[in-house]
């Protein structure tokens, strides 16, 4: 539409939003589809964070809200940095925004100037790309494959560094491969990017409790990484809050500040409910939530079972996440019921059409040999999804 800025004509919608309303529509139309698409914990908000939002309503936590956030979150949010990451922020190194996209929309859009690189390994989370963009930057991919277990290598990276690299933007454990780097990994890219100072880490921890690997690492635990690296992180996935939308970042404070200034222009301060209930779920131990992280631990061992015994999936072991990202190029060039199956774009519609099983082409991840699958769903709809993929592709 040539009466929209070129900004927005540039920029691609959402794959997984774009899933979300083509599911939706055909379940409208009576079709039975099970939702394996979205990223999004089917539980429930636990009872002692919901009662701590009721008890802000009727405490009157109406008025507008710091814009950096409530100043008893952000001591939350450091005392849950130093409690599970062994990480030391001031208040003035905390930004809490309306959920982690924006924490990520802020970061770049304070960081980049036009035509600033930004190293994405693929798969990246889908926002990357088209937030930079959207900012003047330049995704640039940096592939990986399932035999590495979709992590970036050492060499790899620093193969894509040049001098116009502003940033890197990676999610651990990362949303939609599962994979999680360990410390040991991190260090490697670490002494990559020590070299090269111009270059900014962002690093997305938002799946930091729903890990199996069992431990999580951040790049800012590194004394030489901590000055340049922005940890993003928020309650949507630990404590299943993705609707109240508080997500927050902790890392230099030049950069906070610049945040601050940014969405004091936006959007102002989080929603003050959602901000007081953070408070309880971040000052809780992560053990308060530990049954969420077994539920998904059982669900990822079913899915991966029943995807294992479909001929020409190719499946790794994610570590964390709730995400499987089979690689199904063995399809390409084939036809299933009379369709041609060129791309993961391709596959994933023929799934959705066929076996009316909702996932995402890899296409939108930047890896076109991958779909991904949720398996945050009901054992029930993982059984019987699995089923009629089978069914759909044998
Ligand atoms: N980062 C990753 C890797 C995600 O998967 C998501 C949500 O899907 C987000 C950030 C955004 O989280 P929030 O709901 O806090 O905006």
């Amino acid at each position: 539409d040539k009466r929209l800025s070129n900004r927005v004509n540039a920029m691609a919608t959402s794959a997984t939003l774009a899933m979300a309303a083509k599911t939706r529509e055909l379940k409208d139309q009576g079709e039975d589809i099970i939702g394996l698409s979205l990223g999004e914990p089917d539980f429930t908000v636990p009872d002692y964070i919901k009662d701590a939002a009721i008890q802000a309503i009727k405490d009157d936590f109406h008025s507008y809200t710091p814009v950096d956030g409530y100043g008893e979150l952000k001591n939350a949010i450091i005392h849950k940095f130093k409690r599970d990451n062994n990480i030391e922020y001031k208040p003035s190194q905390i930004v809490v925004s309306t959920g982690a996209k924006q924490s990520l929309a802020n970061l770049t859009m304070v960081l980049l100037n036009e035509g600033d690189e930004v190293l994405l390994p693929a798969p990246y989370w889908v926002s990357y790309a088209d937030q930079c963009k959207v900012a003047g930057g330049v995704p640039i991919e940096i592939p990986t494959t399932i035999e590495t277990d979709f992590k970036v290598t050492a060499e790899a990276l620093e193969a894509a560094i040049t001098p116009k690299t502003k940033m890197i933007i990676y999610s651990s454990p990362c949303n939609p491969s599962g994979s999680v780097y360990s410390k040991e990994e991190l260090r490697k890219l670490a002494d990559v990017l020590v070299k090269y100072p111009h270059v900014t880490v962002i690093s997305d921890e938002i799946y930091e409790h729903i890990n199996f690997s069992g431990g999580h690492a951040s790049m800012a635990e590194f004394d030489d990484m901590y000055d340049r690296t922005v940890i993003v992180n928020g309650v949507s996935k630990a404590f299943s809050m993705t609707g109240w939308r508080i997500g927050y970042i902790g890392g230099p404070e030049w950069i906070a500040r610049a945040c601050n200034k940014m969405q004091g222009q936006v959007t102002s301060g989080a929603n003050a409910i959602a901000q007081r209930a953070a408070i309880t779920a971040l000052e809780n131990p992560p053990s308060k939530i530990k049954f969420m992280v077994d539920a998904f631990r059982e669900r990822r061992e079913l899915i991966l079972g029943l995807l294992s015994d479909i001929d020409g999936f190719k499946i790794n072991k994610p570590e964390g996440a709730f995400y499987v990202f089979p690689d199904i190029s063995y399809f390409f060039g084939k036809t299933l019921r009379g369709k041609n199956i060129n791309s993961a774009s391709d596959f994933s519609l023929y799934l959705l059409e066929e076996a009316k099983v909702a996932t995402v082409t890899g296409e939108a991840f930047g890896d076109p040999n991958c779909i991904r699958l949720s398996y945050a769903a009901s054992e029930s709809d993982i059984k019987e999804a699995i089923l009629r993929i089978k069914e759909a592709v044998s």
